[in-house]
This record gives structure tokens, sequence and C-alpha cells, in this order.
């Protein structure tokens, strides 16, 4: 996707504080993090949003959710805890419109619900 901040920064176009990246996942720092650790994980696949997760694509969403495991143990938050966070559409405040996840820790038990 040409106009798209997340398809930028998987081809390295835009550059970004990688964390992760196998054939299907990339996940980097967000540049406005909102907890001591924030990370944004997400499919290599332009994908919408959550709206548009599919029997076809929705391997990548399992092989993301696979992978935060390891991620969070990378970002030593593993034991300590952490949420993870999709935001789909206005009313949810997604501002960037290809699928992420947030995976937010070191808050120190800032349950938001
Ligand atoms: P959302 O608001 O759920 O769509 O999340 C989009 C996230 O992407 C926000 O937390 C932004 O801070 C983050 N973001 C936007 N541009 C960049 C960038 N160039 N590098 C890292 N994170 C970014
Ligand atoms: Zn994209």
């Amino acid at each position: 996707m040409a106009d798209c901040i997340f398809c930028k920064i998987i081809s390295g176009e835009i550059p970004s504080n990688k964390v992760y990246e196998d054939e299907n996942i990339y996940a980097f720092r967000d540049i406005e993090p909102q907890a001591p650790v924030h990370v944004v994980v997400v499919p290599k696949e332009h994908i919408e949003s959550a709206n548009d997760i599919t029997a076809e694509n929705s391997g990548i969403v399992a092989s993301i959710f696979e992978k935060i495991p390891q991620i969070a143990k990378e970002l030593g938050v593993s034991e300590s805890g952490y949420r993870i966070v999709n935001n789909c559409g206005k009313d949810a405040g997604q501002t960037v419109k290809h699928l992420h996840f947030h995976i937010l820790g070191g808050t120190e038990g800032g349950k938001l619900y």
C-alpha cells in the first residue's frame, strides 16, 4: 500500500526501532510510547483493520499471537505482565489503517477497564 506508514516501515522506507521480524511479522517500538514498554506488532501483509480479518488471512493473526510470548520475553515483561491492544476504526482511535497489536508493559498494575 503506497500511502501506508506501516508498509513503509516494513519495507525500510521509513526507519524504525525493530524488535522482531520474520517472514510474516514485523515488530517495532512505538514512536510515542504510552507505557514504559510499548511495541507495535504488525503483519507484513497490508490488512486494514480487525474488520478485515478473514478465513483467508487469519493465519497471520494467529502467527502474531504465537510470537507475542517470545517478543514479550525479549522485552522483559513476560513475568511482570502486559496488555495486548488493538484499536479498530474511528471510535477506537485507530490512527494507522494497517492492522496492528500494541504490547504495553511496565505499567505496574495499570488496568484500564
Ligand atoms: P493506533 O492509534 O492504534 O492506530 O496506533 C498507531 C500507533 O502507531 C500509535 O501509537 C503511533 O504512535 C504509532 N506510530 C505512528 N507512526 C509511527 C512510526 N513512524 N514509528 C513508530 N510508531 C509509529
Ligand atoms: Zn500497510
